[in-house]
């Protein structure tokens, strides 16, 4: 299957460290690096760390039903929740135990995505006995594992729990793409995860190399030695802090599903919108993920309104659509992408034909920006029939995406770690080609390939865009217009 969904247009996969063990992620990601050798893509594989998501403890097998106005508590001790006695509370255990002491009266604790929910009326007992008292606003079902969202609660915990530390190591021991960090509410919950990434001995993202940094600070010596962080944008504290957590991450995610549940629904349109219009002033590329083709999880076609939303996503400026439970536990996966790649292909045709306007990235006065700009008014001006590329994964090929330019942007590397990291980009082909000596050599060879490969025919108008120095992360800073066929 992992194989059809690549075929069907799949270029990134998510092993979410919330669900199942080691050996099933071990498992999958296997199946997942065959399946991209069999069809010679280039496919990232990210590691999403849960984060410090809060669970229900244990619930017997039927459940417990509870309904509006019900006495609920929350203990620190595990325990078996049942059916409350009559006119007794129910009570549940969780996964966080100090959850019982940082829970303030009236703050809303919500159940299973939200659609079971409480509020705080106070706390009985001290110590080891204390019990978080709440009355049930909405009532349901709740079984054993269910989340729990404390969207109003100062929590104390870390972004980064004991068990994200035992994944960030399996994901970089296995060399992952990328390392997503869930329920992040500031700057220093994705810097705590840079740290722990340098205590592995990897440096913590991307390097966007500008003018004053490569002055500054040398390359280092293997760039194949980093792990670019996504951070999940699900958090109300997270809108509030949410330039200094751009700064610091490689790519945001746009979580619907625990934002929808921790701020108002209605709002996620227009903090969609907000968040990615952020991450193209910082030149940051932004994933759109959750409930995009829900209702394919049980049917083989989406509703109208579903299909408007992956296009949307993609207007708004969205670089990358993800699937969730619709390819984790849906009946038709292959489908699910197909569609999405459908839609995606439709919505990049209309993008093409009109022009976007430039993106002028906060880091302006970076000499890959500028570069970045140029070559998009010469794609225009020239009307270009694409951009090809000498790149390490690096602030050129970034900064071209981030600019739309309505063209493919072949972006050539020896290296097959930038190559699956590329795939993160929008409108970037990641292509597989041997260093080249110099830039002519990479001139004559990429001429050749795009006439080889069908990408553009005889006189039709490129963009080369490459460095001086070829082997190395520099600033790219030729660039050539060419006819195809004229060398
Ligand atoms: C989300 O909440 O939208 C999300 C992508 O995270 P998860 O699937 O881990 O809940």
């Amino acid at each position: 299957t992992i194989q059809q969904l690549i075929c069907a247009g799949a270029r990134g996969f998510r092993i979410n460290f919330s669900h199942g063990a080691f050996d099933d992620h071990e498992r999958v990601l296997t199946n997942i690096r065959s399946a991209a050798r069999e069809t010679g893509v280039s496919v990232a594989i990210v590691g999403d760390l849960c984060g410090p998501k809060m669970r229900i403890g244990d619930v017997v097998s039927d459940g417990v039903e509870l309904g509006p106005g019900m006495r609920v508590e929350f203990q620190k001790a595990p325990l078996l929740a049942g059916p409350p006695e009559p006119g007794g509370p129910a009570v549940f255990s969780t996964t966080y135990p100090p959850l019982v002491d940082e829970v303030r009266p009236r703050d809303r604790v919500l159940l299973d995505d939200g659609k079971v929910s409480l509020v705080c009326i106070g706390a009985e007992g001290e110590g080891e006995e204390r019990r978080l008292v709440c009355e049930v606003v909405n009532g349901g079902t709740i079984t054993s594992s269910k989340g729990i969202n404390l969207p109003e609660t100062e929590l104390s915990t870390s972004a980064l729990t004991e068990k994200d530390r035992a994944c960030a190591r399996f994901a970089v021991e296995r060399s992952f793409d990328f390392l997503a960090l869930s329920f992040v509410r500031s700057r220093n919950d994705v810097l705590e995860l840079k740290a722990f990434l340098r205590e592995l001995g990897v440096s913590a993202g991307v390097r966007r190399y500008g003018a004053a940094e490569a002055s500054a600070d040398p390359p280092i010596a293997d760039p194949g030695d980093t792990m670019p962080i996504i951070t999940k944008i699900e958090k109300p504290q997270a809108l509030q802090e949410i330039d200094g957590i751009i700064e610091e991450s490689d790519a945001i995610m746009v979580a619907r599903g625990d934002l929808g549940v921790e701020m108002d629904l209605a709002e996620v349109p227009v903090i969609q919108k907000r968040l990615i219009a952020r991450c193209h002033e910082y030149g940051r590329p932004v994933i759109v993920a959750t409930q995009m083709l829900e209702s394919m999880i049980e049917a083989p076609t989406p509703t109208r309104a579903e299909v408007s939303d992956v296009a949307n996503a993609i207007l708004d400026g969205a670089d990358v659509v993800m699937l969730s439970g619709e390819t984790a536990v849906g009946s038709w996966p292959v489908e699910a992408v197909r569609v999405m790649n459908r839609v995606a292909g439709h919505t990049n045709q209309f993008m093409g034909a009109r022009p976007a306007a430039i993106s002028t990235p906060r880091e302006k006065e970076e000499q890959t920006a500028a570069l970045a700009h140029g070559v998009a008014a010469m794609v225009r001006g020239l009307d270009a029939k694409l951009v090809i590329l000498w790149t390490q994964f690096d602030g050129s090929v970034i900064y071209l995406s981030q600019n739309r330019l309505g063209r493919p942007i072949l972006g050539c590397c020896a290296r097959p770690d930038f190559l699956r990291r590329m795939q993160l980009l929008y409108g970037v082909e990641p292509v597989f080609m041997e260093e080249p000596a110099n830039a002519s050599e990479f001139l004559h060879r990429a001429d050749d390939l795009v006439q080889k490969r069908d990408w553009a025919e005889v006189g039709d108008t490129v963009v080369f865009v490459l460095g001086d120095r070829l082997g190395q992360r520099n600033l790219s800073n030729l660039v050539y217009i060419h006819q195809v066929g004229s060398l």
